[in-house]
């Protein structure tokens, strides 16, 4: 998809200001081919841990029942790694059987310094790398 630079830097601070536990959320987009990033929605995690994240489900519905009001779609669930590469993890892969068609976006600021913000497409065990384009 297509990422505002402000959205992404949104997704950076909330990275940062979480960590070491991992933070998640949602991205809403405006359907079209790439998809587009319109807002970033920040969630708790329910797991409030270094090495996992957890959607309470109410909350992801409630934020998929804002999004669409708008317009607009959920487009990404991201979350960040504070200690590994922005990768998907095994506990990653299996959470995404369960959101079909949704990219996933990895914030990973192991790297203080450098933080990267990788985006996946996960089908079954498969998982292919998606651009996050900057614009
Ligand atoms: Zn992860």
């Amino acid at each position: 998809m297509l990422i505002p630079g402000k959205l992404l830097d949104q997704m950076v601070a909330h990275a940062r200001a979480d960590a070491p536990n991992e933070c998640c959320g949602v991205v809403a987009v405006s359907p079209g081919e790439p998809p587009r990033a319109e807002r970033v929605y920040p969630a708790g995690n329910a797991a409030a841990s270094p090495l996992r994240f957890e959607i309470d489900g109410l909350e992801v519905l409630r934020l998929i029942e804002r999004i669409e009001e708008q317009g607009l779609q959920l487009g990404a669930i991201y979350h960040s790694h504070t200690r590994s590469d922005p990768y998907p993890s095994q506990t990653d892969i299996n959470f995404a059987a369960g959101w079909p068609g949704v990219e996933w976006i990895i914030v990973g600021v192991a790297d203080s310094e450098r933080p990267l913000v990788r985006s996946y497409l996960i089908d079954g065990p498969s998982v292919e790398e998606v651009a996050a384009e900057a614009i």
